[in-house]
C-alpha cells in the first residue's frame, strides 16, 4: 500500500471522493459521540458501590477518632498510612485531603503565591513575573492554574522519554524567574509516556536559577496500568533526596480514577519540611477533610494490594477501548505515515499528531458529523499548539462500538483535511 505521499492525482482525487463519501454517511448517522473527557464509565464507577455502605455504623478510626465530627486536618492514621504506601513516602510526608487532587495543586500554587514556598523565600507573587515550565502536550486544567494566577508559561515539547531535559535544565539554569514545573510522570496526560529514570534523576539534580524552585508532580495515573507488564516510575522523593535537593518536588495523587471520580480521596506528598510548612497554613483553611470518606476508603481497599485488584477489573474495562482506537488506527491510517500516535500500557489518554496545520481543522470537521474530541490546542498552554497538530482521544467513558466510530471518523477527517493541505 501506498503513503499519502506517493499517491498520484488522479489517486488523491478518488480518495477525496471516497473519504467525502464515507463523511456523509457519517453525517446522516446523526451521531452524538464525546471523546472530550477522561471521566470513568458507569460499569468502572460500578466496581467501588460497596463504598457506599462498607461504614455503615462503623464511623471510628482505628485510634478512636469519631469521623462524623471536626479534625484531623491532614487526614486520619490510617488513610495517611495506606496513601504513604500509595505514594512510596513516610506517614510524616503526607497529607490525605478531600475528594480531588486538583484542589490541593491549586492551594498549593496560592500558598506559594501568597506565603512562598517556606519561611526563607518571599511569596511567589511578590517577585514580579514568574514563570512556569509547561511540558506539552499536557494536562490543561495544569495550565489553567497559571493562567488564572498569571504566570508565564514555558512549552517544551514533550519526548518519547519524558521531558526534554537538555532544554529544561538550560532554561532553569539561567533564569530566577522559572519557579517551577508541571509534571505528570506516568501515563501522563495526553501522550501515556512514563519518563525514564534518566529523566527523573536530572529532574531531581539539575541547577536551579530560583532557589524556591518547585516540581508539581500529578501523579494521576500512578497505577493505572492495563497490561501485566506496567511501566515502573523511579520514586522521584528518593531521587530528589539523593540529589541532595530533598524539599524540591511536590507529589499529588487521588482516587478519582480508582473509586468515584467526584467523591474519591486525594493526597499530597512531599518532604517533611514542606509538608509541615504547608500543614501549618491548612488549619487557616479548614477544620478538616471528609474523615468518613478516607475511613471507608481504608475499609473498602484494605490494603495496597486490594487496590491493586480494583485496578486490575478497571483494566480490563479499559483495554478494549484502548485496542479498539488502535486497531481503527492502524487499518485506516497505518500505511499512510500521515499521522502518529500513542499507543500507551496505561493511563486514560491516547495521543494523535496530525500533518502540521490540521488539527482544528480535523476535530471541527468530526465535531459536525456529531463527534467531539478535546478542542485542538487544550493540550498546550494559551491553547497554543504551535504545530496545530495534538488531538487528544478520551476512550474511558463510551462503548466499544462508539469508540470505533469515533475514531473511524477521525481518521477519514485526518486523512481530508491532509488531502486539501497538501495539494
Ligand atoms: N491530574 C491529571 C493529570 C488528570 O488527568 C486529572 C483528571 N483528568 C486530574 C488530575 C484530576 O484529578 P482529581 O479528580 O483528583 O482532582
Amino acid at each position: 500500500m501506498k503513503t499519502f505521499n506517493q499517491l498520484s492525482t488522479e489517486e488523491k482525487n478518488q480518495l477525496k471522493q471516497d473519504l467525502d463519501q464515507r463523511y456523509e454517511s457519517f453525517r446522516s448517522q446523526n451521531l452524538s459521540l464525546n471523546m472530550t473527557r477522561g471521566v470513568p464509565s458507569p460499569e468502572q464507577l460500578d466496581l467501588s458501590m460497596d463504598l457506599l455502605t462498607c461504614v455503615s455504623s462503623n464511623y471510628r478510626t482505628e485510634n478512636g477518632i469519631d469521623c462524623r465530627n471536626y479534625g484531623g486536618v491532614d487526614g486520619i492514621p490510617e488513610a495517611k498510612r495506606l496513601f504513604a504506601e500509595y505514594m512510596g513516602v513516610s506517614t510524616d510526608e503526607i497529607i490525605v485531603g478531600g475528594n480531588s487532587s486538583l484542589t490541593l495543586m491549586h492551594d498549593t500554587f496560592m500558598r506559594a503565591m501568597i506565603k512562598g514556598i517556606d519561611a526563607d523565600n518571599p511569596p511567589w507573587s511578590q517577585q514580579g513575573k514568574i514563570k512556569f515550565i509547561c511540558p506539552a502536550p499536557g494536562y490543561d486544567r495544569h495550565f489553567s492554574i497559571c493562567n488564572y494566577l498569571n504566570i508565564e508559561m514555558i512549552t517544551v515539547e514533550m519526548t518519547d522519554d519524558g521531558l526534554n531535559m537538555d532544554e529544561i535544565e538550560s532554561l532553569v539554569a539561567e533564569d530566577n524567574t522559572i519557579k517551577g514545573i508541571w509534571c505528570v510522570p506516568k501515563y501522563s496526560n495526553p501522550t501515556g509516556i512514563t519518563y525514564s529514570d534518566d529523566v527523573v534523576e536530572r529532574l531531581a539534580a539539575m541547577k536551579t536559577s530560583a532557589s524556591d524552585f518547585r516540581i508539581f508532580l500529578d501523579n494521576a495515573y500512578a497505577v493505572h496500568d492495563h497490561t501485566d507488564t506496567p511501566d515502573i516510575l523511579m520514586p522521584v522523593l528518593d531521587a530528589c533526596r539523593r540529589a541532595g535537593n530533598p524539599d524540591r518536588v511536590y507529589m499529588f495523587g487521588s482516587t478519582a480514577k480508582i473509586t468515584f471520580a467526584g467523591a474519591g480521596v486525594s493526597c499530597m506528598a512531599a518532604s517533611k519540611a514542606n509538608i509541615d510548612w504547608i500543614r501549618s497554613q491548612m488549619i487557616f483553611q479548614s477544620i478538616g477533610p471528609d474523615k468518613i470518606n478516607q475511613l471507608r476508603h481504608v475499609i473498602f481497599f484494605k490494603n495496597l494490594d486490594g487496590l491493586y485488584q480494583l485496578m486490575r477489573k478497571h483494566a480490563k474495562i479499559l483495554k478494549p477501548k484502548f485496542e479498539a482506537i488502535q486497531n481503527v488506527l492502524n487499518r485506516e491510517l497505518g500505511a499512510l505515515e500521515i499521522a502518529q500516535w500513542t499507543n500507551p500500557r496505561g493511563g486514560y489518554f491516547v495521543s494523535v499528531n496530525t500533518p502540521e496545520g490540521c488539527a482544528k481543522e480535523v476535530v471541527a470537521m468530526t465535531k459536525k458529523a456529531g463527534v467531539m474530541f478535546t478542542p485542538a490546542g487544550a493540550t498546550y498552554p494559551y491553547q497554543n499548539d504551535p504545530m496545530n497538530r495534538n488531538i487528544r482521544l478520551a476512550p474511558s467513558f463510551p462503548p466499544v462500538a462508539d469508540i470505533e466510530k469515533a475514531t473511524e471518523l477521525l481518521a477519514i477527517c485526518i486523512q481530508r483535511v491532509a488531502l486539501d493541505k497538501m495539494q
